[in-house]
């Protein structure tokens, strides 16, 4: 899923500046030894936070539009992602972690970033295992 999610991408950074700006520690990024490698992981918390581009996941919200070649194969590629995300996500909390998904969008104004340290804040407190 290298080509769906880039590294270090500019809205990923967004949340790993948001968490240390908090001064929330204890998490490593880009876990590739976990299901559908997650974009933060909190191993003693045993938390996972995936942030999924709302082109490539095909957000509700946002609907971004398809491009206009090759329509059907996008189309095929975002319900492939979802299908690949939604098996992650379930393989993870089988395995007992507690799985974070986040949209893209919500990373890119202060209100949602706030929103999601609250969400992940309230989450660490819990002690959620
Ligand atoms: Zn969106």
């Amino acid at each position: 899923m290298r080509a769906v999610k880039g590294k270090n991408t500019s809205i990923e950074r967004r949340l790993f500046s948001m968490l240390a700006g908090r001064g929330i520690s204890g998490w490593r990024r880009h876990v590739r030894e976990l299901p559908g490698n997650p974009d933060v992981v909190f191993h003693s918390n045993h938390l996972v936070i995936f942030v999924d581009g709302c082109f490539w996941h095909g957000c509700p919200t946002c609907k971004r539009k398809l491009p206009k070649t090759n329509r059907a194969y996008w189309k095929n590629k975002i319900t492939r992602n979802v299908e690949i995300a939604r098996v992650a996500s379930a393989e993870l909390k089988k395995d007992g972690w507690v799985v974070v998904r986040i949209w893209e969008h919500q990373l890119r104004d202060a209100n949602g970033l706030k929103t999601i340290g609250d969400r992940i804040e309230k989450l660490i407190d819990a002690g959620v295992i």
